[in-house]
């Protein structure tokens, strides 16, 4: 039993060649360092594309607190990807994007949504819905980046992905209230 362990963790070469491992590409990360700088491009070029996403959000939106939720957060993530230029500064590393693609489908799932809801609270309570699973991809990643960052001793970059995290978490608290107090409620009347 043991012996079968210490072969598997220390053979990745071998272990590799079974059937259904994907096998690495050329450029793939070798250490931690290299899996944080990836997450960091996928991040980048997600925050960048939410900024083009949460006006039409916003224009769709129709309830005031919800188009307020929207507009703050936009603003918060265009600091977001300010922050996360920072970052890139702090490792020595030109900003560079690298196409997330749970973002992009995320966004694409939002539009969906928008197209298949009537405009008013019924739409309302969709792009809620579309924007905290947006929030809930970003919690995830800037959770796992700051903690890669404290590993690997990177303080001031950890704060930096700290704050944005607060703020992620606070934007989606945001949204629960506005969902909760006023729109979910007045869209089930509307059946
Ligand atoms: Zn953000
Ligand atoms: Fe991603
Ligand atoms: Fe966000």
């Amino acid at each position: 039993m043991k012996t079968t362990d210490s072969k598997k963790t220390t053979a990745p070469k071998q272990a590799a060649k079974k059937s259904g491992v994907i096998k690495p590409k050329s450029d793939a990360a070798s250490g931690l360092t290299e899996l944080f700088e990836d997450g960091l491009k996928d991040i980048y070029w997600a925050e960048k594309a939410l900024t083009k996403a949460l006006p039409t959000m916003a224009k769709n939106a129709t309830s005031a607190d919800l188009i307020e939720a929207l507009n703050s957060h936009l603003t918060e993530t265009e600091e977001h990807v300010a922050r996360l230029e920072k970052v890139f500064e702090l490792i020595g590393k030109k900003a560079t994007a690298k196409k997330c693609d749970a973002m992009s489908g995320l966004i694409e799932e939002g539009k969906g949504i928008i197209e298949e809801t009537e405009v008013g609270v019924v739409r309302d309570a969709g792009i809620i819905a579309a924007s905290q699973k947006i929030e809930h991809y970003e919690i995830a990643t800037y959770g796992t980046l700051r903690q890669f960052a404290e590993t690997l001793g990177l303080s001031e970059a950890a704060d930096l992905l700290e704050q944005t995290l607060e703020e992620e978490k606070e934007a989606d608290k945001k949204l629960t209230i506005v969902a909760v107090d006023a729109i979910n409620v007045e869209a089930a009347e509307a059946d």
